[in-house]
Order: C-alpha cells, then sequence, then structure tokens
C-alpha cells in the first residue's frame, strides 16, 4: 500500500490545467488547504521557440500539440485507431492553455436548452443567466480583449481590453460579409491587446500554439496556479494519478498517484475534485473501478466516458495577391462569423457552425513543404511566392451532438509510462456534422473568392480538435447523468469534475471560458458547503481497488541516439536539396545554399527523431525521391521539412519573399475604429437584427 504523502488536504485537485485552475484559486481564496496533483511540470516561458529560426521545426515535436506525437514523459498515449479525429491537448501546468489559441466565446442562452428549443440532445441543469456571474469573474481573471455590442454574444459586462487589430485581409473579408448583411465581429479572445494583470501586450508574432513567450497570451499557469501557490496552495509536479479512492463510507478520501520513479503515494483529501480533461477525467474514474462502482466510480449510470463531443473542424484557406503577412498577428481569431451558429433545421441538420478567421499559424518551411508536394522544381519559386504571406484561414467548426456511442474507455494493451490503461476514443462525427461542415464550407469559400482571393483550398474535415466535452455530463437526473447541477457527483457526494467533461451539449464555440465558468461556479459551492458535502473522518482509510496499479519496469527506455551529421549524408541531402531546388537569380540552389550557410546541419539537429526517415531519403537520391511521397512518405516528408527549414533560415531566402521571421509588433488596439468608421458593423446594430438572424434563413441572408 503507498505511503501518505504529506498532510490531509481540505480538496484535491487533480489535473493543473483550465478547470483546476479556475477552481484551485478561489478555493484556497476560501481559507481551504488545497492541493493539486499534476503529471507534468511547469512550463518557463523561455522554452518556447516562437521567436526562433526553428519554431515552426519544434511545432512539429516538442510543442506539436498531439500528446501521441510529442511523446513527452508527461504524456500518455491515445489509442485512436477508432477515432475519426486527432485529439490534442498539453499535459503540465496550464494544461491545454499553455498551447491553445485564448478564442474565447461563451456559449449561447440557447444552448442550454437545445431538448426544449429544437428537440435535440439534453437541456443543463443550469442556463446561462446562471452561469453569467462566473462567466464575468473568468473574463476578469484572464484578461479579454473584444469589441463590446456584438448582437449575437450573450448579455454581460463587455471585454476588459480593446479588440487585438486584424489586417487588410480580414477588412476585404469582413466587407463581402457586408454585402451579404452577414453576421461578424472582432473575436473575443484572452490575448492581452493591453498590458493587463501584470502581463504584457500581445506583440502579434503568431505563433500562440506554440506557446507565448510574451506571456500575452493568458494561460492559467500565469493567471491561476502562479496566484494559487503564491496564496498558500500546493502543486505536486510529476503525479500521475492512478486511482481516486473510496471510504468506508463512499465517500471520496483521496487519490494514489505515482511519481517519475514509479513509487506509489497516496494523497489524503476531504473532498476531490477532477479536472483532467474530457479525456483524462473518464480515464482516471474507469481506472478507478472499486467493489462498490465495479464499472468505474461515479458511474452508476453508465454515461461515464460517453457522449463525448469534440467540435470537428474543417478549414478553408483563401489565397490572396496582396502580401499580407500571414504569418503574423494572433493566430487563434482575428473575426468571428456566426451567421449560421444556431440550428435551424430547414436546412437539413441539427447544429451550428462558427466560422473563425485567422492568421495560417505556420510560415515558410509549411508552404516550402506544400510546394515541394506539387513536384515541378522549375516553378517552385514562383508558387511560394506567390502564397508565401498571402493566405487567410476560416476554421470552420461545428456543433456536435452528444452520442452515447461517442465514448472512451480504457485500452486493453496500451498503457502510458506509468502502466495505466490508455484511453481508448471511440468517436465518429456523424450524418449531421458532415452535412453541417459541407453547408457552412461551401459558404465559407464563396465568401473568401468575393473578398477577391483567387486560390481557395478546404480541408474538410480538418481531422484535429483539442476540445474535450460530455464524458462526465451534468444533469438533475441520477440514471442519465455523471455530475449534478454543482458538478459534484450523484454517486459520491464529495467528489466533483471541473472539466469539459461534464457539458450537456457543446454549442459550436470554443470551449474553455464555459469550463472555468462551470469550475469556478462548483468551487463556490464547495467551499460555501464544506462542512456538509466533505464531513471531517477520523481515520484516512481508502478501500482496495478493483484494478490495482500494474506493475512495469520504469528504467528509463532509451531515446535512439542522434545519427551524425557525416560528410556522406551532408552531400547526399545537398544532392537531393539542389534538384528540388534551384538556383534563382541571387541564390544558389539549396543544397548548396544550406550546406555552406551551416543551416542543414542546423535543422537535422533540431529534430533527431527524424534522423532515421531522413537516411531512407537520402537512400533514394534525386532520382527516387519523388517515388517516396506514396512509397515512404515519413521519408519523404523528413527530408522536405528539413529541407525547407534549413533554406529560410538562411536569411536572404526569406527575404526574397518579404519573410523576416516572426516579427515583434506592437497589437496596436486602436486600429479597430478603420471598419467602425468604414460603417462596417452598423448593420447589425439595428434594432431587431438578432431577433431576425435567430429566426434563421434555410440557406444564407
Ligand atoms: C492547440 C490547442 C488550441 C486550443 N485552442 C483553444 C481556443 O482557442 N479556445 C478554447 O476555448 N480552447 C482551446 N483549446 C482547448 C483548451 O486548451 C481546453 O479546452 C482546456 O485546456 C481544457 O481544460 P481542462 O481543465 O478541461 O483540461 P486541461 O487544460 O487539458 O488540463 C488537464 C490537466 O490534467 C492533467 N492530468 C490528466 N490526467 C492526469 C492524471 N491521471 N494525473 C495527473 N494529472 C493529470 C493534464 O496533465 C493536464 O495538465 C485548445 C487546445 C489546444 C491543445
Ligand atoms: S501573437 Fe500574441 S498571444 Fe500569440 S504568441 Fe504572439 S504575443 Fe503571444
Amino acid at each position: 500500500m503507498p505511503e501518505p504523502a504529506g498532510d490531509l488536504a481540505d480538496v484535491l485537485i487533480i489535473g493543473a490545467g483550465a478547470g483546476g485552475g479556475a477552481a484551485a484559486r478561489r478555493l484556497v481564496a476560501a481559507g481551504l488547504k488545497v492541493v493539486a496533483l499534476e503529471q507534468g511540470r511547469w512550463i518557463d516561458r523561455s522554452e518556447f521557440r516562437g521567436a526562433e529560426w526553428d519554431w515552426e521545426l519544434s511545432a512539429g515535436k516538442r510543442w506539436a500539440a498531439q500528446a501521441n506525437v510529442r511523446g513527452a514523459p508527461a504524456d500518455y498515449p491515445m489509442d485512436l485507431a477508432e477515432c475519426d479525429i486527432q485529439i490534442m491537448n498539453f499535459n503540465g501546468v496550464g494544461g491545454g492553455t499553455i498551447l491553445y489559441n485564448a478564442v474565447w466565446p461563451r456559449l449561447m442562452p440557447e444552448h442550454f436548452r437545445e431538448r426544449s428549443l429544437y428537440g435535440v440532445a439534453a437541456d443543463w441543469p443550469l442556463d446561462y443567466a446562471e452561469l453569467l456571474p462566473w462567466y464575468e469573474a473568468t473574463d476578469r481573471e484572464m484578461g479579454v480583449a473584444g469589441l463590446g455590442g456584438n448582437p449575437v454574444y450573450p448579455p454581460g459586462a463587455e471585454p476588459s481590453n480593446p479588440p487585438l487589430p486584424f489586417g487588410s485581409g480580414a477588412m476585404a473579408v469582413a466587407r463581402a460579409l457586408n454585402r451579404r448583411g452577414w453576421h461578424w465581429w472582432p473575436d473575443t479572445i484572452a490575448i492581452n491587446s493591453v498590458p493587463y494583470g501584470g502581463r504584457h501586450a500581445c506583440i502579434q508574432r503568431g505563433t500562440c500554439a506554440q506557446g507565448c513567450g510574451e506571456g500575452a497570451k493568458a494561460s492559467t499557469d500565469a493567471t491561476h496556479w502562479q496566484p494559487f501557490v503564491a496564496a498558500g496552495g500546493r502543486v505536486i509536479t510529476g503525479a500521475r494519478v492512478h486511482q481516486v479512492t473510496l471510504d468506508e463510507r463512499g465517500l471520496a478520501s483521496g487519490a494514489v498517484w505515482v511519481d517519475a520513479a514509479g513509487r506509489d503515494h497516496f494523497q489524503a483529501a476531504r473532498a476531490v475534485l477532477v479536472a483532467a480533461n474530457g479525456i483524462g477525467t473518464p480515464r482516471l474514474l474507469l481506472n478507478s473501478a472499486c467493489e462498490r462502482f465495479p464499472a468505474g466510480l461515479a458511474n452508476s449510470s453508465d454515461q461515464l466516458g460517453r457522449n463525448l463531443m469534440l467540435h470537428p473542424v474543417a478549414a478553408v484557406i483563401g489565397t490572396f495577391p496582396e502580401q499580407l503577412e500571414g504569418w503574423q498577428g494572433q493566430y487563434g481569431s482575428t473575426v468571428q462569423c456566426q451567421q449560421f451558429g444556431l440550428t435551424d433545421q430547414r436546412r437539413g441538420f441539427v447544429g451550428g457552425c462558427k466560422w473563425s478567421l485567422h492568421p495560417l499559424g505556420s510560415g515558410p518551411v509549411a508552404e516550402s513543404v506544400l510546394q515541394l508536394a506539387q513536384g515541378d522544381p522549375a516553378t517552385y519559386h514562383e508558387r511560394v511566392g506567390r502564397r508565401l504571406g498571402h493566405k487567410l484561414m476560416w476554421s470552420i467548426m461545428s456543433e456536435d451532438m452528444p452520442v452515447p456511442e461517442n465514448r472512451v474507455v480504457l485500452s486493453g494493451d496500451l498503457c502510458d509510462s506509468s502502466g495505466m490503461p490508455a484511453p481508448r476514443v471511440l468517436y465518429c462525427g456523424g450524418a449531421d456534422v458532415a452535412a453541417n461542415l459541407d453547408f457552412n464550407v461551401a459558404q465559407a469559400e464563396a465568401v473568401f473568392r468575393e473578398a477577391g482571393a483567387w486560390e481557395v483550398t478546404s480541408y474538410n474535415p480538418a481531422g484535429q480538435q483539442a476540445h474535450l466535452m460530455g464524458t462526465a455530463r451534468m444533469g438533475d437526473d441520477p440514471a442519465s447523468s455523471v455530475v449534478d447541477r454543482w458538478g459534484m457527483t450523484h454517486d459520491v457526494p464529495n467528489l466533483g469534475v471541473i472539466d469539459g467533461s461534464v457539458f450537456v451539449t457543446s454549442g459550436p464555440v470554443n470551449p474553455t471560458t464555459t469550463i472555468m465558468a462551470l469550475a469556478a461556479r462548483t468551487a463556490d459551492h464547495l467551499a460555501r458547503n464544506f462542512g456538509l458535502i466533505a464531513p471531517e473522518q477520523a481515520r484516512r482509510t481508502w478501500l482496495a481497488p478493483l484494478r490495482p496499479t500494474r506493475k512495469i519496469d520504469h528504467a528509463p527506455v532509451a531515446e535512439a541516439a542522434p545519427l551524425a551529421w557525416t560528410d556522406e549524408r551532408a552531400a547526399a541531402f545537398a544532392a537531393i536539396a539542389d534538384a528540388l531546388v534551384p538556383a534563382v537569380a541571387e541564390l544558389p540552389a539549396a543544397g548548396q545554399l544550406t550546406r555552406e550557410r551551416g543551416t542543414a546541419r542546423q535543422a537535422y539537429s533540431a529534430r533527431p527523431d527524424l534522423h532515421a526517415a531522413l537516411d531512407r531519403a537520402l537512400a533514394a537520391g534525386p532520382d527516387g525521391f519523388a517515388d517516396l511521397i506514396a512509397a515512404d512518405p515519413a521519408a519523404w516528408s523528413a527530408m522536405a521539412m528539413l529541407l525547407s527549414a534549413a533554406y529560410f533560415a538562411v536569411p536572404e531566402t526569406g527575404a526574397r519573399h518579404g519573410y523576416f521571421g516572426q516579427q515583434p509588433r506592437p497589437a496596436q488596439p486602436d486600429r479597430y475604429p478603420a471598419y467602425i468608421a468604414e460603417g462596417l458593423i452598423d448593420h447589425m446594430l439595428v434594432p431587431g437584427w438578432r431577433e431576425r438572424w435567430a429566426a434563421g434563413d434555410p440557406v444564407a441572408a
């Protein structure tokens, strides 16, 4: 049996991400003794690569958003063989907010009542008005940039900070939306447009999804967990929780966690809040099955793990004639369009959609790889030149309805580095989602063309998502829900869930503001009723779990040693590179250039994980390289990526296309009057506009 670690906590929080942070800060302020267990570590902002030459290379591994790609010690693998969507997350203090884009819209009042309004899904046991005070408190804690008056934004105080800027491309798109009389608005973002909360203003480097080196983006490590520790709270990092435990009374008594060396510990607590996210939470509670709850802790309803909602997205990319410097600017969203934000069954499907317009979030390496895939070296420079920085993207996000078969279960054979079963995710988007995305993508493509895009490319579906919701749903009826209206489980009164798992419906909007508002509300409820919910117990006990921790060998797995950059490798790399990217005007061919400047070696050193695949590409040589795109895509892409990174690491290469790296720029929050001066938002400010919008229209305006 593991040794107790430290004293009895009043409240134990499992997972130091967004929901956990919102609760932790309030509980410690209420005078409770709070301990948080987090499997990851604190991240220092200086680790982010946004200002460095290799930012795109590091985004493919070290700062990748998919744990299965990142494979860091804090990560757990996921079995996604039966899941339509690649799951994104981040495991560390701050959780997903370390890598998120901070797009910050609220659910609309309608989304809490979809059963009553549209006859679908289920109603929430609370409404928007009830949650509003916690939405507003969370906004104040995070700092939100935006423009008040959005007719389709739910009621409440205006954002604390002025909106972030958007450039000439977004203006052209806004004008195109105006010609249709459609909705659009500068999006609400938890990024500082001006200094706020002791953090800097955004400098528009555009690398939000790889971590914000400026601290302008509100991530909960800074906004919540640091203040929590300063107020006396304790975060134990490197602590992977295997089991939430019960005592003889059927109350949660704490959790068993394993440290990096494989030693088990027990943290006792009077109340436990699980905040491990929409996949990590059902995984943990399923793994905490015990005699009283053989199908998973707090799972008498059989709803734990079910109703997973993931917000499938499509991407529509427009390429414009003018240079838009599409690598700069806040990545998540500049302009939102919610013209089709609510269900209108006359369109033939259920669910709304939100569009977010934003820069591409990638730079010269991604564009170069795309163009290398097209072949024909003779036109490579011309093709890159017409596209690099000229693109804008609509992220089209579909509402996802709860379906019991979309669920998280425990894998029978895959486990993490501490022996805990991995989550197996079963998810299929379904016909409504497909129809919703098809409809909205067609509209968004037309808007881009109307705004002047000469090339429009869609990825439908785009295939990855980080919005993890629904797997411990909230409800008044214990037979059909896992947690009650306050976020506490029906089955175990002193055990709560404070992450996206509790969502009843998903709306088509980014979930984190709602996750944090709900978590803050649960925390206030718990603090107010602490003696009642978490009665004291003389003895600290826990019952033996049904699933004893699997013991595995904790000897660190030796990573493949990096391969040396030998003369042979350098020569083979240069030969392929010269063939793919020939000399142009003042620049020699890419192989010669990157060898002379030493950037080929630099790129090679930055990604040891690609060495083996690159060797296969080098063996194919210039003549066989093109065949690899079908025969060995991993080898093809290792070569294409390292070549592109090495080529654009030479300053003259980027300069040829106006690319000078991710430049710090002032956020210029005073630029917003441009669209106001032009009268672009006037049509939405007319009385009755929202009512007409909510009444909908089968096709368009
Ligand atoms: C690239 C990317 C972009 C995104 N963009 C947006 C956006 O623009 N807007 C938006 O609203 N949302 C966005 N998100 C999603 C957002 O990050 C999540 O909604 C939010 O972080 C979820 O909060 P949470 O508290 O539910 O869980 P998380 O923030 O995921 O935190 C869970 C924490 O629990 C820890 N944990 C899990 N299991 C265990 C265990 N067994 N033991 C110990 N610790 C454990 C994890 O390490 C993690 O730190 C994005 C996410 C990513 C990755
Ligand atoms: S664009 Fe702004 S929020 Fe995003 S990484 Fe740069 S400074 Fe941070």
